[in-house]
């Protein structure tokens, strides 16, 4: 009967099925219920804002519902490059459908189409990280906070590669001893849930087309220094959820006891379908007190 009355509150035929396959409703309740929303590359093309708005309407309509969302970056199409009046009104668009369409607090770290990059010309007020930063209300790139019993970690994934020309996947030494520091002072019986842009530990870039001998991976499609951050991780078995998107594939693998979890992308494949396998879609997370978490990729 229990199950029945959550079906029914759930208000729709089309949802209910994909929260029971998801496995949403045994065990105890939740202490935290997120949603991750990654890659939503928001621009005034392909009906992506009124797309948008369903999905952030989608999200309302979970039993019980959702805490917090957390935007794993590429906010706006792409900032790059691009003029200050393209720029804008990117951001313009985004902060209008936000509003319209949801009061659920968000916590945000950013992605590579959300910085303004241009090596030749870096005296413009666009150039790094602050506008996004900005925009979002952010004080710093990368933070941390603790709700629901468990702690987050916001990390800032995107830096300039060594030549100085494109970007790649590490958090820097600063970060790194920053991040280091956050794991040492959190006791060791909180569950961790680290959220990136670019993935920490990734199999999706294998998947690629007319490999002859070899595949190619780039420094920005995973973290370059992936092995520094789980060797960090091992010391810290209380870590144990990592999220990402940027490759707009759905992936789950575990490595040495810690989940992760690359959550395809809200715009598929840039609103123009899916991306390989992947439709468009954001995880939904069932966090635990014990350090355990249920999770699904829905389809909106
Ligand atoms: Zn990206």
């Amino acid at each position: 009967m229990k199950r029945r009355s959550a079906i029914k509150n759930l208000g729709g035929l089309f949802i209910a099925p994909t929260l029971i396959q998801a496995g949403f409703l045994p065990k105890s309740s939740p202490s935290l219920r997120i949603a991750h929303l990654t890659d939503i590359h928001l621009k005034d093309k392909f009906d992506a804002p009124a797309r948008f708005a369903k999905c952030l309407r989608h999200l309302r309509q979970h039993s019980p519902q959702i805490d917090l969302i957390l935007n794993g970056g590429d906010i706006v199409f792409d900032m790059n490059k691009e003029n200050i009046g393209t720029i804008n009104d990117q951001w313009k668009l985004y902060r209008s459908v936000w509003a319209n369409e949801t009061t659920i607090p968000v916590r945000y770290v950013l992605g590579n189409h959300d910085i303004w990059w241009n090596e030749n010309d870096r005296s413009q007020a666009t150039y790094g990280k602050q506008f996004s930063m900005d925009q979002l209300g952010l004080s710093k790139p990368y933070d941390s906070f603790t709700q629901g019993g468990w702690k987050f970690i916001l990390l800032d994934s995107v830096h300039l590669d060594i030549d100085n020309t494109w970007y790649i996947g590490k958090l820097g030494e600063e970060q790194f001893a920053w991040l280091e520091n956050e794991l040492n002072n959190t006791d060791a019986s909180v569950p961790v849930l680290i959220l990136t842009h670019i993935p920490i530990l990734t199999a999706t870039n294998l998947i690629e087309d007319n490999i002859v001998n070899k595949w190619e991976m780039l420094g920005g499609d995973m973290h370059t220094d992936v092995a520094k951050i789980i060797s960090l991780f091992n010391k810290h078995p209380n870590v144990k959820l990592c999220l990402s998107g940027h490759i707009h594939l759905r992936e789950k693998l575990t490595y040495n006891n810690v989940t992760y979890i690359c959550n395809g992308a809200v715009s598929g494949a840039w609103w123009e379908g899916y991306k390989r396998e992947t439709a468009p879609g954001y995880g939904i997370i069932d966090l635990f007190a014990d350090g355990s978490f249920s999770e699904n990729y829905i389809i909106y």
